[in-house]
C-alpha cells in the first residue's frame, strides 16, 4: 500500500482493526440511535469501554450523514467520531450524498476539534449493503475535497477490514495526489 500526498496531509490505506489505532480520532461507522450495534461499532463499543455507551446515550442520537464526536475512553485514539452512514435501498435514495457527508462531517469535526489525524473505516459496506467499489470512489475523493479546508488534518487513514476493501481505496487513491 503507498501512502499519498495531497498538500500537508498524508493519505494511507491500511487493512486492520480500526480500534487499534493510536490516532486523534477514529470514525465509527454508527446507527442513528448512537446506542452501539455490531461490526465496526460494536468492536469500537467493547474496546472503549462502558464510558463511551455513557456519552452517546447523552447526544440525543444522530441524523443519517451526519457524525458526533465524543471521547475515546480506552481505546488507544483520543476521539470517536460516530458517523451515521445511508443503508442501501438501491441507489436512488440519497445515498451517495449521504455518504459522501459522513466523510465531510467527519473532517470537519477534526478541524473544529483542532484533530491531526484520522481513520476512516468503510462506512455502510456492512451491514448496510452499500456497494463496497461505488463506496470506496466517494470516500477517497469526498475527503481529497474536504480536506483543503482543514490544514491542520495532516494523516489520514482508510482502515479496511479485509484486503478487497483495501485494494478498492488503494486504486482510487493512487489517482490523487503524489507518492509519499
Ligand atoms: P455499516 O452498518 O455502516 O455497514 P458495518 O460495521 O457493518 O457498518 O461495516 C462497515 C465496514 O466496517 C465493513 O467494511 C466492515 O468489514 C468493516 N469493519 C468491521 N469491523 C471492523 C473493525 N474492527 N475495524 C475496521 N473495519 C471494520
Amino acid at each position: 500500500m503507498t501512502a499519498r500526498r495531497i498538500g500537508k496531509a498524508r493519505l494511507e490505506v491500511i487493512v486492520t482493526d480500526i480500534t487499534t489505532l493510536r490516532v486523534d480520532a477514529i470514525v465509527n461507522a454508527a446507527n442513528s440511535s448512537l446506542l452501539g450495534g455490531g461490526g465496526v461499532d460494536g468492536a469500537i463499543h467493547d474496546a472503549a469501554g462502558p464510558e463511551l455507551l455513557a456519552e452517546c446515550r447523552t447526544l440525543n442520537g444522530c441524523e443519517t450523514g451526519d457524525a458526533k464526536i465524543t471521547k475515546g475512553y480506552r481505546l488507544p485514539a483520543k476521539h470517536v467520531i460516530h458517523a451515521i452512514g445511508p443503508i442501501w435501498y438501491g441507489g436512488d435514495r440519497g445515498e451517495d450524498a449521504h455518504l459522501a457527508s459522513c466523510y465531510r462531517r467527519g473532517i470537519e469535526l477534526c478541524r473544529s476539534n483542532n484533530l491531526a489525524s484520522v481513520a476512516f473505516p468503510a462506512i455502510s459496506t456492512g451491514v448496510y449493503r452499500f456497494p463496497a467499489d461505488r463506496a470506496a470512489k466517494i470516500a477517497v475523493k469526498t475527503v481529497v475535497d474536504a480536506l483543503p479546508a482543514a490544514p491542520g488534518v495532516t494523516q489520514v487513514i482508510f482502515c479496511c477490514f479485509s484486503p478487497q476493501s483495501g485494494e478498492l481505496h488503494q486504486e482510487v487513491l493512487d489517482s490523487f495526489g503524489s507518492p509519499c
